[in-house]
């Protein structure tokens, strides 16, 4: 009796193991079947996606550098689009007889694994390998990546012999090799790509960094617009709310109907309750930039303090020296932190020296034009920067440390203007330089054209928007105003 039972149940386990191995290839999706007129899960997925964030949408806006400003808006959004998931299948339609079967590579997933997969034997991945041109694009599969195999259809428990393989050399080549015993011929296809200028819109929602996702913008594009354009302006933890809205200028290079890369953010707007933020990209003597709608850097010259989250434990001025006992002039300011904190260069600079400096210990002193100069003390360690070379404002420097003449570990920092020490916390820091002349008129004649596209999108989306837009507009059109 328990003999039976234990041999039923180990016959359903066999079974069910079999199962899963007869149905091992849905892991991979068959190709060879074409697109049958139903939807995998995966773009029925997409599809409700796009379906319930009715308020993410993404508008194409063919080149807007090209355009120019003067150009009327069309009443008939004839460049509105919906990037609607494509179906891959479809794409290998009409090759009867073959097997190709498509697979997204996983993180850290290696072309080793995938050969297992396919019950593909290893000789057959060393001579994959061995194919000039293909180790470069095989040996580091990247997530996501998309991989075709032509293989038989499998036997239980068998090897296969690989027929052929598929994948992609940059945006825009596929690679097929197709293997023949022991040959191997390469076929290199060319894969059009298209860039789009759009304009991607939503609301912020419960995340910000998820919605910007799902409109299609990379985590870079997200780090762009809460840590270098609205950083200044928006305090992302407290000032932001679920029906804010964003619009972000980007480029997108699409392939065969894929988006495979989402370029950095051109022009952005935010709308924090009916407050609206805007910034832009411009390429100032060769460096991009962000700006305001009338041309002031969005970066300020100087961030007030270098390193975050201190607290100041000694001001500028008359002092009994902490290790001295007499009463001397405390030329910077202190900041308490722990060892190892890093320091960040104040404003954009050229390293004037990166080294022991007596009483300072391990010093960074920083040169930023126009007379203004700093100095960070008693690092415990320097930052990979070298006398002489230039960095941007907010690279590390070094990390606090208690070095030279210091009771415990903090940053001593000075601020000098022309020489003369001032104090950092009180002093009106110089306002960054603005664009004038010839490239400000360039400017003006790129982010009007963005702007309008960005207020051309909103005023479909959003019902509410024509009041906000209309500062948006103000803003392009007055110069010399503050945005
Ligand atoms: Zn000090």
């Amino acid at each position: 009796m328990i003999n039976s039972e234990a041999r039923a149940q180990r016959r359903q386990r066999l079974d069910a193991l079999r199962e899963s191995v007869l149905h091992r290839p849905v892991l991979a999706r068959h190709l060879s079947e074409g697109f049958n007129g139903r939807w995998s899960r995966r773009q029925w997925a997409h599809a409700s996606l796009f379906a319930t964030l009715g308020m993410l949408v993404a508008a194409i806006v063919p080149g807007f550098r090209a355009i120019e400003p003067a150009t009327p808006l069309t009443p008939a959004l004839h460049s509105m689009a919906l990037p609607l998931p494509t179906l891959p299948m479809a794409r290998l339609r009409g090759q009867p007889g073959d097997s190709w079967q498509a697979v997204r590579v996983e993180r850290g997933q290696t072309l080793g694994a995938l050969f297992e997969q396919f019950n593909i034997p290893a000789a057959t991945l060393q001579r994959v390998m061995k194919q000039p041109g293909a180790r470069e694009s095989l040996s580091r599969l990247k997530p996501g990546m998309e991989l075709q195999f032509d293989v038989p259809v499998p036997a239980p428990g068998q090897q296969v012999a690989l027929r052929g393989l598929r994948f992609d050399r940059g945006d825009s080549h596929r690679v097929e090799l197709s293997l023949d015993g022991e040959n191997i011929r390469e076929k290199v296809i060319e894969r059009q790509t298209e860039t789009r200028t759009v304009v991607l819109s939503g609301k912020v929602g419960r995340s910000l960094f998820r919605s910007a996702r799902k409109l299609g913008l990379s985590p870079s594009n997200v780090n762009t617009l809460t840590g270098e354009i609205f950083k200044y302006d928006i305090d992302f933890n407290e000032d932001v709310g679920a029906n804010d809205r964003f619009s972000v200028v980007v480029e997108q290079t699409w392939r065969e109907g894929e988006l495979v890369k989402t370029g950095p953010v051109l022009a952005a707007t935010f709308t924090t309750g009916k407050k609206l933020h805007s910034g832009f990209r411009f390429e100032r003597n060769g460096k991009p930039e962000y700006f305001t709608g009338d041309g002031r850097p969005l970066k300020k010259s100087f961030i007030r303090m270098p390193i975050p989250y201190a607290r100041l434990t000694s001001g500028f001025g008359a002092r009994r020296h902490p290790v001295l006992g007499r009463m001397r002039m405390h030329k910077g300011v202190d900041y308490a932190a722990g060892t190892g904190t890093p320091i960040m260069a104040a404003g954009d600079a050229r390293v004037v020296s990166a080294g022991w400096q007596g009483g300072y210990g391990n010093a960074v002193v920083l040169d930023h034009g126009r007379g203004y100069t700093t100095l960070y003390g008693h690092m415990s360690r320097l930052g990979k920067i070298k006398r002489g070379q230039r960095i941007g404002q907010g690279t590390v420097i070094g990390y606090v440390g208690t070095t030279g003449m210091s009771t415990g570990p903090h940053l001593h920092y000075e601020f000098r203007i022309n020489g003369v020490h001032r104090n950092p916390l009180s002093i009106t820091m110089p306002p960054p330089e603005p664009l004038t002349g010839g490239p400000l008129a360039q400017f003006r004649k790129q982010t009007s054209v963005a702007l309008a596209r960005i207020q051309e999108v909103e005023n479909i989306i959003y019902a509410d928007v024509s009041p906000v837009s209309s500062k948006v507009a103000a803003v392009a059109s007055k110069p010399g105003k503050k945005g």
